[in-house]
């Protein structure tokens, strides 16, 4: 958090009102950042992902544009346009702006498919302050003149980077172009790959740079453990993982839709609460599971990478990565879903033989080991010897032999003593 307070920021007191309500007491350092240069009407480029305090930074100084400058937004328009890549960040986003400006007089729509388009449809009709929107749907609006960007005053694009993995890219270049070129832009990603560069400079007007938390710095307080397993008994681990207690909340992620159907309905079996959420199931369906995991009608979690993009449920006690992901960001942005707001989290890691090489590709983007825990009963002892990266053997925070059962490895002073398996010890 930051030395600054909302009010040193020059925000309105209706506005800090509501962070006050929510409990916010200083700006995170994005915040603290961000908000000045936007309120004079910059262009910014934001490198933060989730969980830095991205959305206020953005939500924020647009909010008290709108609000110090009303005007109305013509019929099927907006003042304000944010395009997010997925719906669960849409309807986030949207929700951020509605309750940063509840004291506001100030309207919203939230545009995504998936579900029926005739409530977005009225929500557009006579213009809106605020829209948030998944590129898909607003085309389609688009194309069915049900929305019009031309009274659009402030743009902003979140997580580029998964926009244009998602292959959002000729989509976005189609609304930008009817953007007016006269308006304020912002554009946020949790990296900085050439072609975002190239995306921003075609976009953006002398922004403001700024960069927090790079991806590999973000697990600072998120406990992390890797546990070596064959594929074969992973199930049976998770489910001894599950009943530790203090497993509050937990995040499963499976690289596959399937297989996060197939866990999801094993573990109901097992008599554990569990969801799926994935690409392939309805809108309504993945905003049930997810509302279902807020309100703690179930345990579990279990999720694909793209479902999971910017899901911020407070409390996930654990991260689970059931299958490691091919990608090491994603490793990031996955373990990102714990430990939120500076709470502590749990990470685990299933590695089955065909992972080993996945976790070296985490652990050169982490540029350290991440801690093994042997003692499960699950353990497969050869598989930490031939994969494991170079710093292990010779980092005090991973000693071969040790584990939670018999002592855990410090990789930090203040870590608690008790683990994730430390309360499964019948097993
Ligand atoms: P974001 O990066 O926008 O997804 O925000 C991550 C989480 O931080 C959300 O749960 C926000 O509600 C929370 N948050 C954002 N700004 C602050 C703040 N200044 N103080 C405390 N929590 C915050």
């Amino acid at each position: 958090m930051n030395e600054k307070t909302f009010n040193e920021l020059n925000l309105v007191p209706l506005i800090i009102r509501a962070l006050t309500e929510k409990g916010y007491e200083r700006p995170t350092p994005i915040q603290a950042a961000a908000i000045p240069p936007l309120l004079t009407g910059c262009d910014l480029i934001g490198c933060a992902q989730t969980g830095t305090g991205k959305t206020a930074a953005f939500a924020l100084p647009i909010l008290q544009k709108l609000f110090t400058n009303r005007k109305k937004a013509p019929p099927h328009g907006a003042r304000v346009l944010v395009l997010t890549p997925t719906r669960e960040l849409a309807a986030q986003v949207s929700e951020s702006f509605k309750t940063y400006g509840r004291y506001l007089p100030l309207s919203h729509a939230l545009v995504f498919g998936g579900v029926g388009q005739s409530p977005q449809v009225e929500a557009l009709r006579r213009g809106v302050d605020v829209l948030v929107a998944t590129p898909g749907r607003l085309l389609d609006l688009m194309n069915q003149k049900y929305a019009g960007l031309k009274s659009v005053e402030v743009f902003v694009l979140d997580e580029a980077d998964r926009m244009l993995d998602m292959g959002f890219l000729p989509d976005i270049k189609r609304i930008i172009a009817t953007l007016p070129r006269e308006r304020q832009t912002l554009l946020f990603s949790a990296t900085m790959a050439p072609e975002i560069l190239k995306l921003a400079q075609g976009i953006l007007i002398n922004p403001v740079k700024i960069a927090v938390s790079p991806p590999a710095s973000v697990a600072d307080h998120i406990e992390e453990w890797v546990l070596f397993v064959e594929d074969a008994n992973k199930r049976a681990l998770l489910s001894e993982l599950l009943k530790a207690p203090g497993m509050d909340r937990a995040l499963v992620f499976t690289r596959t839709k399937h297989g996060a159907n197939r866990l999801a309905t094993q573990l109901e079996k097992t008599a554990v609460k569990a969801r799926a959420i994935h690409g392939n199931k309805s809108q309504t369906t993945r905003m049930a599971a997810l509302e279902d995991f807020r309100q703690g009608r179930c345990r579990v979690l279990v999720a694909t990478d793209i479902a999971a993009r910017g899901i911020d449920v407070a409390g996930i006690s654990h991260v689970i990565n059931f299958d490691l992901p091919n990608d090491p960001e994603s490793y990031v942005h996955r373990i990102g879903r714990t430990a939120r707001s500076g709470a502590k989290g749990i990470a685990i890691s299933f590695c089955g033989a065909s992972e080993r090489l996945y976790l070296r590709d985490i652990e050169r983007l982490l540029k350290r080991s991440v801690p093994v825990d042997e003692n499960h009963p699950y353990h497969v002892s050869s598989f930490a010897r031939s994969n494991h990266h170079p710093h292990a053997t010779t980092r005090p925070d991973n000693r071969g032999g040790r584990g939670r059962f018999r002592g855990r490895p410090q990789r930090k002073k203040n870590r608690t003593a008790e683990g994730p398996l430390a309360n499964a010890r019948a097993i």
